[in-house]
């Protein structure tokens, strides 16, 4: 119970972005920003990782198993979300990573971004990343990205767990990035961190840090809650920012880490007979020191064990059993399915969904005449909050196309509003129109439209339904808005939320 509390605590951390954060990009975006809202645009950002994007739109990632590409270019999240991100797989790119003595080793890299190189990433958030890698060969993970050279991260935060099964030497996972060098401000990590070494044959060289595994990064303003786990039969550097603060061999200088704050624990062991077993609030080892190095705070607890035999998992059952729970969204909190355990009370969230207003019925602002355009708006029914405010005429000059919103709430009203949709188009065209009208969907997979013109919103989304006279003279089209009731909501997530868990 108190795991799911501080689940609950950690969403409410993560949801307002904090205004120092936003403050810091006021820079409005330049003309030659691709703007994104969707999987496809993401994903093209392969075919031009040097290019500069903007998120527009919350985009849930349930859909794919993400494969990390590399970044050069600036991506600004506008304080969007990119929601249930998932990955297992390393990218393609290879990097020399060095440890602490300077042995270099070729590293691949996995997260959203495999190597980031002299790229810039601002008020973007990443909520219920889930990440298991396999590290076949030597390996950094972070949930942005695995590696970072000369990339300035400000006002970005990540929430959820990542894993890394280790079968070489050089290896680490990061909160934000695993390896590099860089900036990051007013960032925010909320992490479950879990390492497990199977290479008994060589002693491995770790790392964990809360906001970066290994490297040397100015850290400023962020705030971190970890809660690590580490399995090591090698040498373990651990700290709640950084694993291990070293230059490796790098083109960068004295750096500052200054105004910080960790929460929670690394529970580790190091299984060595040269024992060094680095894990501190900050800093796990200082190999290098930053030049500004002040007001950290910490409630950071390093949590050693001396047993080597069992595996140190934030789940301690062999055989857990767990209990699904919905949380719907509201307004301002994002919903999730959160799975508790009967028997020892871990608990773990995924399918998260964005906040949600409730639109209410068009309420008429000014009225319009024949003559004069009215205004009229729509607002939620739960908080108020105005969410469409829009002019209207009672009679659409004809036969330019016309427009109306239509909102589906579920299925059990899709059928009286589509009526008078459909009602108004025969009426507008009765006269001119010869034959039955013709219906199409932009978008059937959201809203499909029968013969009849029958309307029926199938998944939460927008699209356009559009009419046709035979003629060709006469045509209208209609934007349907489609929005989940909370039980559809509930079946789906319901139905599919289960696919992750592992
Ligand atoms: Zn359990
Ligand atoms: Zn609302």
């Amino acid at each position: 119970m108190k795991k799911l509390l501080s689940l609950l605590l950690v969403l409410l951390f993560l949801l307002p972005v904090g205004g120092a954060a936003l403050a810091e990009s006021t820079a409005a975006p330049a003309k030659d920003f691709v703007e994104i809202s969707d999987l496809d645009g993401l994903l093209a950002i392969a075919d031009d990782p040097d290019g500069n994007y903007l998120l527009t739109a919350d985009i849930d990632m349930a859909s794919t198993i993400w494969q990390p590409i590399p970044f050069r270019g600036t991506l600004d999240g506008a304080g969007h979300t990119l929601y249930n991100l998932q990955i297992s797989a390393v990218g393609e790119d290879t990097r020399v990573t060095r440890d602490g003595n300077l042995v270099p080793y070729d590293t691949v890299f996995s997260g959203l971004f495999s190597v980031m190189e002299n790229a810039t990433v601002r008020d973007l958030h990443l909520v219920g990343v889930r990440m298991a890698v396999d590290g076949k060969e030597h390996c950094f993970v972070g949930m942005l990205a695995g590696y970072m050279y000369r990339c300035n991260i400000q006002g970005c935060s990540v929430q959820g767990q990542a894993r890394l099964t280790n079968y070489a030497v050089m290896s680490g996972i990061g909160g934000i990035v695993g390896y590099g060098a860089g900036d990051f401000g007013y960032c925010r990590a909320d992490v479950e961190l879990v390492f497990e070494d199977r290479n008994l044959e060589e002693r491995c060289e770790q790392f964990m840090g809360g906001i970066l595994a290994c490297g040397l990064v100015n850290i400023e303003d962020c705030v971190v809650r970890i809660q690590g786990y580490d399995s090591c039969h090698g040498y373990v550097h651990n700290g709640g920012l950084v694993g291990m603060y070293y230059y490796c061999g790098m083109d960068v200088h004295s750096q500052s880490v200054r105004r910080n704050e960790i929460y929670g624990q690394i529970t580790f062991f190091e299984d060595n007979p040269n024992r060094r077993a680095y894990c501190e609030p900050t800093l796990g080892e200082e190999m290098s020191v930053p030049g500004n190095y002040y007001s950290n705070e910490d409630e950071f607890e390093r949590n050693e064990v001396f047993e080597y035999d069992k595996v140190l998992k934030p789940e301690p059952c062999e055989e857990p059993e767990y209990q699904t729970t919905l949380v719907a969204p509201t307004c301002e909190d994002w919903g999730y399915a959160v799975h508790e355990c009967r028997i020892c009370g871990y608990s773990w969230a995924d399918s998260y969904f964005p906040p949600q207003h409730t639109p209410g019925e068009w309420e008429i602002v000014t009225p319009a005449d024949e003559t004069h355009e009215g205004l009229r708006e729509k607002h939620c029914t739960v908080c108020g909050e105005l969410l469409t405010r829009e002019t209207y005429t009672v009679a659409p000059p004809e036969p330019e196309p016309t427009e109306e919103i239509v909102t589906v709430r579920g299925a059990d009203t899709t059928e009286a509003l589509s009526v008078v949709f459909r009602g108004s188009a025969q009426a507008k065209h009765a006269e001119g129109a010869t034959g039955p009208l013709t219906w199409t969907s932009e978008n059937p997979d959201i809203v499909s439209v029968d013969p009849d013109g029958t309307v029926h919103g199938l998944r939460h989304g927008e699209a356009t339904v559009r009419y046709d006279s035979q003629n060709g003279l006469y045509h209208g089209t209609c934007r349907v808005s489609v929005y989940y009731s909370f039980w559809q909501w509930f079946l789906i997530v319901f139905c599919f939320g289960w696919l992750w868990y592992v």
